[in-house]
């Protein structure tokens, strides 16, 4: 059987012939094995072999609202007879709205929005309007972020992403994580360690650029003390502080953002995911009064052609309405909980689980090979069958209990719609359940 035989073995004719023409990303294309989705309804969706699956990562942490956000679809819909396209030169009633609504969400007072098409976009714009603004070139961020896939955000991504587009953009600088489980330094030491980066960089720094919880590097949740603390580290070197919000805002947290668990407002954050829900393509990059100011008199540098595109903003405002109307964020917060308990109870009962973390319906299941040590399972080397590490093997089996579950390098993520329910938890925590035995398994003796 040749390569191409076996990878599309059992597949549909919509799989295989996407699996010829469509690359898969981020995956050596002999791994890619792509299925195909048929319907999608409020927490749950149906592959073409009639499988349902509870969405519990919200597809790539991004499906918010859930399958079913009718009052986007038809927003959608009608803008796009209304109004399918115009320049961003001219405007529409969506996008003036959006911006204010935007100002009005987000904290402080950060007041004007860039719109762009994805959380990548979004933090191109950020690091543009922040060497643009400062004058300085030089960005920190730090190892366990992820910030988008083009060229200036795989440089300020932190995670082995980056290593195949290094050097990369020049004058991206990495600093340590507050990662109590996993790092050897402690998450407050590792912020005077960037305030001493900070000092011996001289007056060079544009902007610090991080996740206020980090996202898909593991959930990594600061200290309470850690955002505060960091903006005025920044500050008192002269430096912005960038808060990437793409995937912990929008209710993620039970609050419409990462930034406000911790009472701190950005000098820029910057949206994506589920500012619309994953309706539409949209991407957001919002500032303060005086950087807005700045570019009065200073030339704004920077546009695509679909930057505030009417059917986008249009989905991003209806998603709004329906966060608002539907109490999703305050939501969040209680079914997170409930969540939250339903994972301890996993960590008690699986020595594979080393710790169970997050805020909200933001939560992450790290494994360990050996608990007393912490050893995370490796990346190939403990691949049980081929093109599956033991962490992709539990969330496989997740899989064949009808729940789908992301997992990034050792940690399974999830993110599931807001309109979770505490039954569609239960479920969920049996798969989970039942993939935890494998890990179990494969731990060493
Ligand atoms: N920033 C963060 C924090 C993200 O999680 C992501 C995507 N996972 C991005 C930026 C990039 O977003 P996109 O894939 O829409 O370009």
């Amino acid at each position: 059987m040749s390569d191409q035989e076996s990878a599309t073995e059992g597949a549909n004719e919509v799989e295989r012939t996407d699996r010829e023409h469509v690359f898969g990303t981020w995956s050596y294309q002999k791994e890619v094995d792509p299925t195909q989705v048929v319907d999608a309804s409020g927490v749950r969706f149906t592959t073409a072999d009639g499988e349902e699956y509870i969405d519990l990562s919200g597809q790539l942490m991004c499906s918010n609202l859930g399958h079913s956000a009718d009052r986007v679809a038809d927003r959608v819909a009608e803008q796009i007879r209304d109004v399918p396209f115009v320049s961003p030169g001219y405007t529409t009633e969506a996008r003036s709205e959006l911006g204010r609504e935007l100002a009005e969400i987000t904290p402080g007072d950060l007041t004007k929005t860039f719109f762009s098409t994805s959380g990548t976009e979004a933090v191109e714009a950020a690091v543009k309007i922040a060497r643009f603004y400062t004058g300085k070139q030089k960005i920190i961020s730090r190892y366990r972020s992820y910030h988008g896939a083009t060229h200036g955000s795989i440089s300020v991504t932190g995670d082995p992403r980056r290593l195949m587009a290094e050097p990369g953009v020049p004058g991206t600088i990495k600093a340590p994580d507050p990662y109590a489980y996993g790092s050897t330094l402690d998450p407050m030491e590792s912020l005077e360690y960037i305030d001493e980066m900070l000092t011996l960089e001289g007056d060079t720094v544009a902007a610090v650029v991080v996740e206020p919880i980090v996202g898909s590097n593991g959930i990594l949740v600061p200290p309470d003390e850690y955002l505060p603390r960091l903006k005025e580290i920044a500050h008192d070197h002269g430096a912005l502080l960038i808060c990437d919000e793409v995937m912990s805002g929008f209710g993620r947290t039970g609050e419409w953002f990462g930034c406000d668990v911790f009472g701190v407002t950005p000098d820029i954050m910057t949206m994506a995911k589920g500012l619309t829900g994953a309706y539409q393509p949209l991407g957001a990059t919002i500032v303060t009064p005086e950087i807005a100011d700045h570019f009065e008199e200073e030339m704004f540098c920077h546009g695509h052609t679909y930057s505030g595109h009417p059917v986008a903003v249009a989905a991003g405002l209806a998603a709004i309405e329906t966060y608002r109307e539907e109490n999703l964020i305050e939501r969040a917060g209680e079914i997170g909980a409930y969540l939250g308990d339903r994972l301890d109870e996993l960590d008690e009962a699986h020595p594979s689980v080393g710790e169970t973390r997050g805020v909200g319906l933001f939560r992450g299941i790290e494994l360990t090979k050996r608990a007393d040590e912490r050893v995370p399972f490796g990346e190939r080397e403990d691949k049980i069958s081929p093109g599956t590490t033991v962490v992709d093997e539990v969330a496989a089996t997740a899989g064949d209990h009808g729940t789908y579950v992301a997992n990034m390098i050792n940690t399974l993520i999830l993110a599931p719609p807001l309109s979770i329910t505490e039954d569609d938890v239960d479920e969920a925590v049996e798969a989970l359940d039942a993939g935890l035995d494998v890990s179990d398994d494969a731990m060493d003796d």
